[in-house]
C-alpha cells in the first residue's frame, strides 16, 4: 500500500531548526490510512498526528504543524477545492430543485429565497473540509512538493502559521 511512511523520506525526520520554540503541543499519532488521514483533515486537524489544526485562518493551512512539524507548505490544492465544491453543491441543489418543483410549482422568488442562500453556506462550509481532504490526499500520496527532493519543497527556515 502507498503511504507517506513507505520508506521513502518524510518531512518528519529529524527536528527542522528553528521550529522548537513554536513546538507546544504533543503531536498524536501517524495516521494508520488514508481514511483516518481524511478524517483528521475534514475536522480541520492536521492529518499526521491529528493535534494542530490544518487552517489556523479560514482558507489559509498552517506552513508548518505546531506539533508534529509537519511541512504543508508543499501543498499544491490551488483552485481544485473550489471546482469539488461547485461540484458536490450542484449535486445537492440541482436534486432538491427538481423534488420541489414535483411537489408544486413555486414561484422563483421561492427558488430564490431557497437555493442561493443554501447554495452559498453548502459552498463556504464544504471549502475548508475539502482543501484539507485535498491536501491529505496530496501528502499521503507523496504528490507534488510532498515528493522527496521536489523542487517546489520549501526551503529555509519554517514558519508556524500562527500569523
Ligand atoms: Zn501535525
Amino acid at each position: 500500500m502507498i503511504g507517506p511512511f513507505d520508506g521513502r523520506p518524510s518531512s518528519f525526520a529529524g527536528p527542522i531548526g528553528g521550529l522548537r520554540d513554536v513546538v507546544n503541543e504533543p503531536a498524536g499519532p501517524r495516521p494508520g490510512s488514508l481514511l483516518q488521514a481524511l478524517g483528521r483533515a475534514v475536522r480541520n486537524r492536521c492529518p499526521a498526528c491529528g493535534t494542530a489544526r490544518l487552517f489556523p485562518k479560514f482558507l489559509k493551512p498552517m506552513l508548518v504543524c505546531s506539533a508534529c512539524r509537519q511541512d504543508w507548505s508543499a501543498q499544491r490544492a490551488d483552485d481544485f477545492p473550489a471546482y469539488v465544491a461547485i461540484l458536490l453543491t450542484g449535486h445537492i441543489i440541482v436534486p432538491a430543485v427538481i423534488v420541489v418543483e414535483q411537489f408544486g410549482d413555486p414561484p422563483m422568488w421561492v427558488h430564490l429565497a431557497l437555493w442561493l442562500p443554501l447554495a452559498t453556506v453548502l459552498m463556504i462550509g464544504l471549502l475548508q473540509p475539502i482543501k484539507g481532504t485535498i491536501i491529505a490526499i496530496q501528502w499521503w500520496f507523496g504528490m507534488h512538493g510532498f515528493r522527496p527532493g521536489s523542487p517546489a519543497r520549501r526551503e529555509g527556515p519554517p514558519h508556524d502559521g500562527s500569523s
